[in-house]
């Protein structure tokens, strides 16, 4: 990956980490990750909205960035039970991952939804991290390129040309999530470069400096390989990002 993109490594507690569980895994992760003076990958945490302000707090001064894992794309008003991003900013979040594929599967998110909350997010100044991802049988029927296309040109399509190297973009084949079925490197370089191509359809600049990261069962032992395709700026970890030294090992192979 060319030197003026800085890789990127986030974890995503999904539904994990009670507020005592984010202190103590913080308070360990810092002491196995370079200080931030010296770290070159970012690092960045994607952790449950009562974990938000728990994790900022330990993390303060760190660099580590702390991101929700979702978001509503209003401010406020009649949508009980959502967050919006003021609230996210609140409590110390800076990114905030959208479209995660669990989301999309369990919980309807749609990609109309996501055109909406990738620029409600930027303009309240939380960096965006949109996944995208085909499944299995997608894949296996020749529609991955498809797949990507519309989720893609969708999340991106009210951002302006010059705010699309601010969102960070996940491609995450659902195949292989928490599945520890990794993508070959070809295949996930293969999916990362169209990815980044769609951006390049948009705007050719944006496409050299939007970081586009490979997620999907990635763990200390290979992560080495993924990461030094050419279009894979970072990864994001489900999984492994749960225990901190795996999670660590994983920020080394980025370095
Ligand atoms: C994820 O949650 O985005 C993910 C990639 O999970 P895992 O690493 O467990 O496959």
């Amino acid at each position: 990956m060319p030197a003026e993109r800085t890789p990127y490594i986030a974890g995503n507690w999904k539904l994990w980490g009670t507020r005592a569980q984010a202190a103590d895994y913080c308070e360990r992760l810092l002491t196995l990750l370079p200080d931030s003076t010296r770290r070159r990958p970012e690092v960045g945490l994607c952790v449950p909205y009562t974990a938000l302000e728990t994790v900022s707090g330990a993390l303060e001064g760190s660099g580590v960035v702390v991101a929700a894992q979702n978001m509503h794309q209003a401010e406020s008003g009649a949508y009980t039970g959502e967050i919006s991003a003021p609230m996210l900013l609140e409590v110390g979040a800076t990114a905030v991952v959208l479209g995660h594929s669990e989301r999309r599967q369990l919980f309807g998110e749609t990609d109309r939804a996501l055109s909406e909350k990738v620029p409600a997010a930027l303009e309240a100044g939380l960096q965006p991290i949109l996944c995208v991802g085909e499944t299995e049988e997608e894949r296996e029927a020749g529609d991955m390129e498809r797949k990507l296309r519309h989720q893609v040109q969708e999340g991106l399509e009210q951002v302006a040309d010059d705010r699309l190297a601010d969102v960070v973009i996940a491609y995450e084949p659902i195949w292989a999530i928490g599945t520890g079925k990794v993508a070959t490197p070809d295949q996930a370089q293969e999916a990362t470069s169209f990815v980044r191509a769609l951006v390049g359809d948009r705007s050719k600049d944006a496409a050299e400096r939007v970081r586009v990261l490979y997620g999907g069962s990635v763990k200390p032992d290979n992560a080495g390989e993924i990461l030094e395709q050419a279009d894979i700026d970072g990864a994001l970890v489900g999984g492994a990002s749960l225990d901190p030294d795996s999670f660590a090992r994983i920020v080394a192979a980025a370095e």
